[in-house]
């Protein structure tokens, strides 16, 4: 069952239009993860990689495409987690950087810190030697309309989240059975300037732990950190539950208790995984013994060989 790779590309109302984009961006993504394992490396290597190449498709909420706050410009969350020793790195509301989530691995790796946020990881990332990127480079047509159109004084709060691209995330578990996790976003489409969401805090955007899995989570972050979203699931894990049966109850548990929509991608030690979501879509992936595997809209689920189309 080892090595796998799963990622997401967000849990939401993605448009029609986009949706088959959305699909060809998670399949890539996890034949990149893929191909890691395959030669050897990591599970961080792996889901790094993933979310990496998912920040660098602008059809994403990460990196190049993610949403706008409500002064249009862009601040992003990324974390990821080693689950060896359940060491994490993170930066929050970051701007000017292309790849937030090789960010919060240097985090992880060059600091006794576990998250720098603002002005403070953008400084960071100058000392590491990370590049500093135009913020026009980040910002797409297709954001810029969005915020646009939320902007209007009778935008619907619900509805302004609808068409938002996706976050993405990625969880793995290498030969070896370590186990890591990754998230990246640009938020919630016209945030407040400031605001910081689920993804870059520990157990609520993203939880790994080699004695147990990893989940990688999408949705409203402000439910998602009410109910400390991945790490429920895994406490769910360690009581028993499959990764299907535990994410369907944390789910249903946030959903009810705090009225939250979201999505997940979750591995145990052996390999077994699960792509859970109670909003309309999420764009998901997995790639395991040859195998990819993935789907949109609740029910699907495809399978072709890995190698296909390379
Ligand atoms: N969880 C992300 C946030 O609230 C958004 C998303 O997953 O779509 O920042």
């Amino acid at each position: 069952m080892l090595p796998v790779v799963m990622v997401h590309g967000g849990a939401g109302h993605i448009p029609k239009e986009r949706a088959e984009l959305s699909t060809i961006g998670v399949k890539e993504a996890a034949r990149t993860g893929y191909a890691i394992l395959q030669k050897g490396g990591s599970a961080m290597d792996a889901v790094v990689e993933a979310v990496a190449l998912m920040e660098n498709n602008p059809r994403f909420n990460a990196g190049r495409g993610s949403v706008l706050n409500v002064k249009g410009e862009v601040e992003m969350d990324a974390m990821v987690m080693d689950g060896r020793n359940l060491d994490s790195g993170a930066v929050s509301a970051v701007r000017r950087i292309a790849n937030p989530v090789q960010l919060a691995r240097l985090v992880m790796e060059k600091t006794k810190h576990l998250c720098l946020t603002a002005e403070g990881a953008f400084k960071f990332a100058r000392s590491m030697g990370v590049p500093e990127v135009p913020e026009e480079s980040l910002i797409t047509d297709y954001a810029k309309m969005r915020w646009k159109k939320n902007l209007k004084p009778d935008a619907n709060p619900v509805e302004c989240q609808m068409g938002k691209m996706g976050t993405v995330g990625a969880v793995a578990v290498d030969k070896d059975g370590n186990i890591a996790c990754a998230t990246s976003t640009g938020g919630m489409i016209n945030k407040m300037e400031g605001r910081v969401g689920d993804t870059p805090c520990v157990g609520c955007g993203g939880y790994a732990d080699n004695n147990i899995g990893a989940v990688s989570p999408t949705g409203h972050g402000e439910a998602i950190m009410k109910v400390t979203l991945s790490r429920l699931i895994l406490f769910h894990m360690e009581q028993g539950k499959t990764p299907e049966e535990a994410s369907d109850l944390a789910l249903t548990y946030m959903k009810e208790r705090v009225d939250g929509l979201g999505g997940v991608v979750v591995v145990d030690p052996k390999g077994t995984w699960a792509a859970r979501f109670s909003s309309l879509q999420m764009s998901w992936a997995a790639a395991q013994q040859g195998e990819l595997h993935y789907g949109l809209y609740h029910g699907e689920h495809f399978v072709e060989p890995v190698q296909e189309n390379i």
